[in-house]
């Protein structure tokens, strides 16, 4: 599933080529993915420009003028990429929006849990009101040791869950959850009341750092994901921990371990993080 580095890199990508681009048609090619595709039929977009295109989470704001907006989002396996409107639809791309200009935005989702609807901004350069419920950005100021340490407090989850959940850092996902627990030393079992304020300055910094890396290297593509121009994320071959079960661990050598719980694999060295 695309995590924070991967929409970043996609909504880069869309920022360069999108804004000022005039909406002249949009067809559906299916009833819906994870929502109905009729809402974005109406006639009152065609003819609409883009102002911005923006991430929250793992959201893409794609922002029309006077408030209106379309919120995207690549559920597991989305891709997106821009074309000229004659070059061949390909299998699953279920949305096509095309623009005055002759290019076309082909929204790809063979398994239909991405999504595109439109929506109302709260203010011009804002969010809608259906990311209310969003926590903070983990590259933003705002995602400090001491609110990582608050969040912590009086959770029995344990840190690996927490770290994942969206009401409390967005965008964050299996693949650099793992990489961020090593990276800081932290067993993703340990339950997240039990992590000290040292242990929450290095997993803030050590998730910052993963990212970032990831967001340079165009993000991680394990099966699906790919960026707008068609090409892989390069981070796979920076992953420490991530889908290296029985490999020997950089750190200390000892044999990286596996375990699945709530359909996840979490993948830690025994040693390096007790
Ligand atoms: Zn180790």
């Amino acid at each position: 599933m695309p995590e924070l580095p991967e929409v970043e890199t996609v909504t880069k990508a869309l920022a360069d080529c999108l804004p000022q681009q005039q909406i002249a048609r949009i067809t559906a090619f299916a009833p819906r993915m994870r929502y109905p595709l009729t809402p974005l039929q109406s006639p009152s977009l065609v003819g609409q420009t883009i102002v911005d295109v923006r991430r929250r989470g793992r959201y893409i704001i794609i922002e029309l003028r006077q408030q209106h907006a379309l919120l995207l989002h690549l559920g597991m396996s989305g891709s997106l990429r821009v074309v000229e409107q004659h070059a061949e639809r390909r299998l699953h791309e279920h949305l096509v929006i095309d623009f005055a200009d002759g290019m076309s935005l082909r929204f790809c989702c063979p398994r239909r849990f991405g999504f595109i609807i439109p929506v109302m901004l709260t203010a011009a350069g804002g969010e809608p009101p259906e990311l209310a419920a969003l926590g903070v950005e983990p590259l933003s100021p705002e995602f400090t040791p001491a609110y990582l340490y608050q969040a912590t407090r009086h959770r029995a989850r344990k840190i690996k869950e927490l770290l994942m959940d969206n009401h409390i850092v967005v965008g964050i996902g299996n693949i650099y959850a793992n990489e961020a627990l090593f990276r800081a030393k932290i067993n993703p079992f340990k339950a997240a009341s039990k992590l000290t304020r040292r242990d929450c300055g290095q997993l803030v910094n050590s998730a910052k750092t993963v990212l970032e890396q990831a967001i340079a290297a165009g993000g991680t593509t394990i099966a699906d994901y790919r960026r707008v121009d068609g090409s892989e994320g390069k981070f796979v071959s920076q992953l420490l921990i991530y889908g290296r079960a029985g490999q020997a661990c950089p750190q200390c050598a000892s044999v990286i371990i596996r375990k699945k719980s709530g359909g996840r694999s979490s993948y830690y060295c025994p040693l390096c993080q007790k």
